[in-house]
């Protein structure tokens, strides 16, 4: 009997050519999600099984290729035409506000983020944000105008992105239900962070990490 290569965990490239070295053929199997995030490029074996004399068949799946890159900082000036954000809102202290149609709400202390997007203008859409004053439409502008944005991460723009981080971002911590998302169908777009970390997008598993960070220009009002 042919003597097969032990080709798990090693990198799909370098187990096929193993395989060849020792004559024999591979069938693929690649059970990668199809919504994998970004980043995860890396096939590496992880079954392999014997078809017959000739054939190993070999199943793929992707990893993570090394470290994340980290996010670029960069003026608001700078800020790409388009992008799905997060903005880190600060609250020193406890604060009931009326945020529009969902009524009054208490915000206890602590580190906010907020997710959205803007398919053009993202430079106006975070600005805003970042502003104190503005007319009060959207449910974030109630909190943004009362609580001082730090930061914001940006993504680049792609469909259904916003959610999918909203979804991730939930999980550490806990939503404040409906805001920010009358226009899905996500239990809300706003979650106050569990412990206080400024390293808290690191955590985000799952989805890219982001490609900017901008840091507000305007002095603390909270
Ligand atoms: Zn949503």
């Amino acid at each position: 009997m042919r003597s097969v290569p032990d080709c798990l965990g090693v990198g799909l490239e370098q187990a096929e050519q193993r395989l060849g070295e020792a004559g024999l053929s591979v069938v693929l199997e690649d059970i990668t999600p199809a919504r994998a995030p970004a980043g995860y490029q890396d096939l590496r074996v992880v079954r392999q099984r014997s078809i017959d004399e000739q054939t190993v068949q070999l199943t793929v799946a992707a990893f993570m290729c090394g470290p994340s890159p980290e996010p670029v900082h960069i003026e608001l000036t700078e800020a790409p035409e388009s992008g799905v954000y997060m903005l880190e809102m600060v609250l020193r202290e406890r604060l009931a506000i009326c945020v529009g149609s969902l009524g009054e709400i208490v915000f206890e202390a602590g580190e906010y983020v907020y997710v959205g997007s803007a398919k053009k203008c993202l430079e106006a859409r975070v600005g805003r944000h970042m502003r104190g004053e503005k007319k009060l439409k959207w449910h974030v502008d109630y909190l943004s105008s009362r609580v001082r944005a730090t930061r914001a991460f940006v993504w680049p723009w792609s469909e259904g992105l916003e959610c999918r981080l909203a979804g991730e971002l939930a999980k550490g911590g806990s939503i404040v239900e409906g805001f920010g998302a009358s226009d899905c169908d996500c239990k809300g777009h706003l979650t106050r962070l569990r412990g206080g970390s400024s390293e808290w997008w690191r955590r985000l598993s799952r989805v890219p990490p982001p490609s900017y960070v901008i840091s507000s220009p305007e002095k603390d009002r909270s």
